[in-house]
């Protein structure tokens, strides 16, 4: 027997921020998510492009959807790749992507990130995707619940994202339907605010377009602070009735990626924008949501700039070579605190030393997670010293009480609150008895990054 898909999809601003950097779409044969991250280098601009180059698979499925999930969203990062080399300044902007592809009988998934999709059959609902996040690399690794997840200081931040820079590594997978599923994708906006029974509740609901605006105000109700996006979808027996056009939402719907040479840096002129990225912006959470995972030795960065030194010594072009160390900086450990140095880790013999430390700070690695602690034991390469700078300030701790990510001691004025305080209203938030946690000791409050290291009991 084969299905057809009635769907729809629905994307909100939401409460807090000033614009909408995800993108939905729903087709009779492409259910899509992708949540753009970046902050101020545009994650509207990568959502968008994804949707863009990922679209095209929402026509009747060859033999292989996998495959073909796999090389659009290959696809898509390389349209970002290209859309940086073109807009440096939007060198950092990236996305989730969740998409299912239906050939009348199975989804074949495709995913990165931490949009999730959802499938509801006879009341149960399951989760078909999983998250690419820190928080839920910890909870694999046992060393949080599922309940601490939700409420941990650093849930947003995501380790895997399309990003025209790293290889996408999509989880791929297929699932079967049964005639009377409900199928929800969506970004964190919705499922980080809601429970999982909430949302099997209101997935439920009847007509499917109710379902889909009742799960939107409900997340905005329990205080979603993000974009909310939902892509909905039925699973009916195949009548052969005509698919109506499909649906194109949140920033996909304006394309602002084929928009961006005249509006990627605003009304100002480059020299002001460099200026102003050098500087630091205000510190948007959302500029640091997205750690990328370090390669196993070391970052491509710091890599290239090694191979760079290396080469040109044996070229004979020693002063040059140490010309080019002396542009770079990177962060790493010095003697067990985090600290920032010019040049390229790396010692070689008879060459004068092509790096000094410029900047240390109180910051054991012993507090930072230990995700972030590796890579600045690896040497995490920079360009520039504002980003280490900025790098170092993001840096999450093992345990802090701060309701979001760390931001530096000296406080920027913030236009928009960020992070509405709301999210704690949510009921997952109220506190339970549970077997009291064993307290992580923190360093001393003036040696943490952040504004709110104090007293840390690990209960949430
Ligand atoms: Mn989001």
């Amino acid at each position: 027997m084969t299905f057809r898909l009635r769907f729809t999809a629905l994307s909100d601003v939401g409460r807090v921020r000033r614009d909408n950097q995800d993108s939905g779409y729903a087709g009779p044969h492409l259910l899509l998510i992708a949540d753009g991250v970046g902050g101020a280098a545009r994650g509207d601009i990568a959502s968008s492009a994804a949707v863009e180059a990922i679209r095209k698979l929402d026509v009747p499925p060859g033999n292989d959807p996998l495959s073909e999930l796999a090389a659009t969203i290959h696809l898509a990062h390389d349209r970002l790749a290209e859309i940086v080399e073109g807009h440096p300044d939007l060198d950092g902007t990236s996305t989730t992507v969740s998409a299912a592809v239906f050939d009348g009988t199975q989804l074949a998934i495709g995913h990165v990130g931490d949009s999730r999709g959802y499938l509801l059959r006879d009341g149960v609902l399951r989760q078909l995707t999983d998250d690419h996040t820190l928080v839920q690399s910890l909870v694999d690794e046992g060393r949080i619940t599922e309940d601490e997840a939700r409420v941990h200081p650093h849930r947003n931040l995501i380790l895997r994202a399309v990003d025209g820079v790293h290889e996408p590594e999509p989880d791929l997978f297929t699932t079967e339907v049964n005639a009377g599923d409900r199928l929800l994708f969506c970004s964190d906006g919705c499922s980080g605010v809601l429970t999982n029974h909430a949302l099997a509740a209101l997935l439920a609901i009847d007509p499917l377009e109710t379902a889909t605006s009742r799960l939107v105000s409900a997340a905005l109700d329990a205080g979603s602070s993000d974009n909310v996006t939902v892509v909905v979808a039925e699973v009916l027996e195949d009548d052969d009735e005509a698919s109506p056009p499909a649906f194109v939402v949140g920033a996909a719907a304006s394309a602002p990626h084929l928009r961006i040479s005249d509006e990627s840096t605003g009304n100002l002129s480059d020299t002001e924008f460099a200026a102003l990225s050098e500087e630091g912006l205000p510190l948007d959470p959302e500029d640091l949501r997205y750690a990328p995972q370090p390669p196993r030795r070391g970052s491509a960065l710091r890599i290239l700039a090694v191979v760079a030194v290396v080469v040109a010594l044996l070229g004979g072009a020693g002063w040059g070579a140490y010309a080019y160390s002396q542009t770079r900086y990177y962060v790493s450990d010095n003697s067990g605190k985090v600290a920032i140095f010019k040049g390229v880790d790396l010692d070689i013999w008879g060459a004068p030393p092509l790096h000094h430390l410029v900047k240390s700070t109180d910051i054991p690695l012993s507090a930072i997670e230990p995700y972030f602690a590796t890579e600045v034991r690896n040497g995490k390469a920079v360009e520039s010293l504002a980003k280490a700078e900025k790098y170092v300030a993001g840096l999450p701790l093992k345990c802090a009480d701060t309701s979001t990510i760390p931001v530096p001691s000296t406080p920027v004025p913030t236009p928009t609150p960020l992070k509405a305080p709301t999210r704690t209203a949510t009921p997952t938030r109220t506190p339970t008895p549970t077997p009291t946690p064993t307290p992580i000791t923190l360093p001393s409050p003036s040696t943490t990054p952040g504004t709110g290291t104090s007293g840390c009991t690990g209960a949430k």
